[in-house]
């Protein structure tokens, strides 16, 4: 029988990392990639669907707490979490988005309930709540939340390099490309704010036999490079490969002023993990043989 290519990759976010080298949060990190993206490579390998493992990876992603997400999200100015999440399914080109949640413990549910029971792509605040706990998924109060940021001291000096968000792509055995991304936003970002990782073609992209992007960093550049997007439609119509491509595209973001990281797999299962701040907790591994997991 024919082996189909498949393969995973997922990030912690981009950032001034290095900050953390004589602390043990990147060994800690690292730690928990290691077993993460086993675990998401196994599933693929007994066939289960990009889709769901790419919302494996973001729930285990979120609920860690060792990331800038779900429970280690940090407050924005006026003292809340607004998380912020999107996921794509590139055979069919559904995506669902939320953006400045509260209550939701897991904001890749949210947006994959939107997605998949209403007519919507992106649903907002209070509302977005709403829909996600009437539709039964779980919510938490603020005593939820040990943010990651504060507890490693950046909380000290909110800056553009005070980021953080986990992601996710993955290429199933049947060919079908998906991405997931979820976030606390920017550290102490303004309240209200949504930057890119809940908008489809900036933080999110996927499309079947191009490629799955998710996205990191201070995402107003995101969203005015339509980096995601952008990713794809260079591998798409221009032939470029996805290290050409998302390399491109972040070179675009740099000469802006910005900065950040991306993930990106393609069709065979080939993958890129660039990104142009000290650092990027990523994790990735394919069916030809490629793991890597590293931070710094
Ligand atoms: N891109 C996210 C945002 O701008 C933050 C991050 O990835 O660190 O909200």
């Amino acid at each position: 029988m024919q082996q189909f290519p498949f393969g995973v990759v997922v990030h912690g976010g981009a950032g001034d990392l290095a900050r953390y080298s004589t602390t043990n949060r990147l060994s800690e990190a690292e730690a928990f990639l290691s077993q993460l993206i086993d675990s998401l490579y196994t599933s693929l390998d007994q066939g289960a669907a990009a889709l769901d493992v790419v919302t494996q990876a973001a729930i285990a992603l979120e609920d860690c707490g060792l990331f800038h997400a779900g429970k280690g999200s940090s407050p924005t100015s006026a003292g809340y979490v607004e998380l912020d999440a999107s996921i794509m399914e590139g055979n069919t080109l559904c995506a669902g988005s939320v953006a400045a949640v509260r209550e939701v413990r897991n904001p890749i549910l949210a947006a994959r309930h939107v997605m998949e029971s209403t007519n919507h792509v992106l649903m907002v605040g209070a509302e977005a709540d709403a829909l996600a706990r009437d539709a039964g998924l779980a919510t938490v109060d603020a005593s939820w939340f040990t943010p990651c940021d504060i507890s490693a001291g950046a909380w000290q000096v909110p800056d553009s390099s005070s980021t953080g968000t986990i992601g996710a792509v993955a290429l199933d055995a049947q060919g079908n490309l998906c991405a997931a991304t979820s976030t606390g936003g920017t550290l102490y970002k303004r309240a209200g704010r949504v930057g890119d990782s809940p908008i489809i073609g900036a933080g999110t992209y996927a499309r079947n036999t191009v490629a799955a992007v998710s996205c990191t960093g201070v995402g107003e550049y995101f969203i005015r490079e339509a980096a995601a997007y952008q990713v794809c439609s260079r591998v798409q119509l221009l032939g470029e490969n996805i290290l050409a491509a998302s390399g491109y595209v972040m070179s675009q973001i740099d000469k802006l002023g910005g900065s950040g990281g991306m993930i990106a797999i393609d069709s065979r299962g080939a993958f890129a993990m660039p990104y142009s701040t000290t650092g990027m907790y990523r994790a990735a591994r394919n069916s030809v043989g490629n793991r890597i997991v590293a931070c710094l």
